[in-house]
């Protein structure tokens, strides 16, 4: 019998808006743990020199080894950097403060937008999914997860200035798709803390499904104290309660991503 290898490669999905408090954070953490949760092997990278992912998801300073830093530097390999959360199937690539002069010092460096992607080459077999949780600028860090990326996911918060700065968004993933990474696609935009009880927060909802179509996701996450209580006990909120909308939200949320599994619509 001739044995056969196959190389399982990763989707990684950039997890991307210049804005901050849109949910980036949130949605890395639990749609991660969901994922986890139907039996898909997940990684985290924290692009965010603000830690936020690796913090939500209870890892210490001391826990924090090798860091995001460390294999943009390329000082060491992505694997020597996977670190464990305690959950199973989900791991994480953690940030340390080193991680905000990172934008400074890269700029000195060759192939300052490849560093990511050059990081992950090859290192990456045992997921199924890499979540890139993405610092709120379009600067170097971000470029550097579009470029290593399969695809983007958007968070729109369901305020008032919603799309405002998604056209700057979109035209920065075009160009990037343009000159450095072809395959880029967009994977979803998912609505989040949506407020059933305002009627804005129906309002944006569609505007946005207008402007981005069958792109935008069916779920939508739910304004849920649940989720905003969570980080500060170190846990996805699958974790801290199960049963709240904000869990049952991302639970849904991967089910559809499971589902485009297989080719997306262009
Ligand atoms: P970003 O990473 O885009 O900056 P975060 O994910 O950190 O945004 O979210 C910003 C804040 O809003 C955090 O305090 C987070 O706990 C809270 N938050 C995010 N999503 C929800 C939600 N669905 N319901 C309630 N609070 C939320
Ligand atoms: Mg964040």
């Amino acid at each position: 019998l001739s044995a056969k290898l196959v190389l399982n490669t990763p989707r990684i999905i950039a997890i991307a808006n210049q804005k901050g408090g849109v949910g980036k954070t949130t949605t890395a953490i639990n749609l991660a743990t969901a994922l986890a949760a139907t039996g898909k092997r997940v990684l985290i990278i924290d692009m965010d020199p603000q830690g936020n992912a690796s913090t939500g998801l209870g890892l210490s300073s001391a826990a924090r080894k090798v860091t995001t830093y460390d294999i943009l530097m390329g000082d060491a390999k992505a694997r020597a950097a996977v670190t464990p959360t305690g959950i199973p199937r989900l791991a994480v690539i953690p940030a340390g403060v080193d991680l905000a002069g990172a934008e400074l010092e890269l700029v000195e460096r060759t192939q300052r937008e490849f560093r990511l992607r050059m990081a992950l080459a090859d290192e990456l077999i045992d997921f199924d999914y890499v979540l890139v949780d993405c610092p709120p600028a379009l600067g170097l860090l971000t470029l550097n997860a579009l470029i290593a990326a399969d695809a983007v996911m958007v968070p729109l918060q369901c305020e008032f200035f919603a799309l405002e700065g998604v056209s700057h968004l979109v035209k920065t993933i075009d160009r990037v798709r343009k000159a450095f990474n072809p395959r880029l696609e967009i994977q979803g935009i998912v609505l989040t803390m949506f407020d059933r009880r305002n009627n804005l927060s129906e309002m944006v909802a569609a505007d946005v499904r207008d402007y981005f179509g069958a792109k935008v996701y069916k779920t939508v996450i739910p304004r849920n104290v649940r989720i905003s209580e969570a980080p500060s006990h170190g846990k996805p909120v699958l974790l801290y309660d199960l049963k709240c909308a904000g869990s049952q939200a991302y639970l849904h949320l991967a089910g559809e991503i499971i589902k485009q599994e297989g080719g997306l619509a262009a």
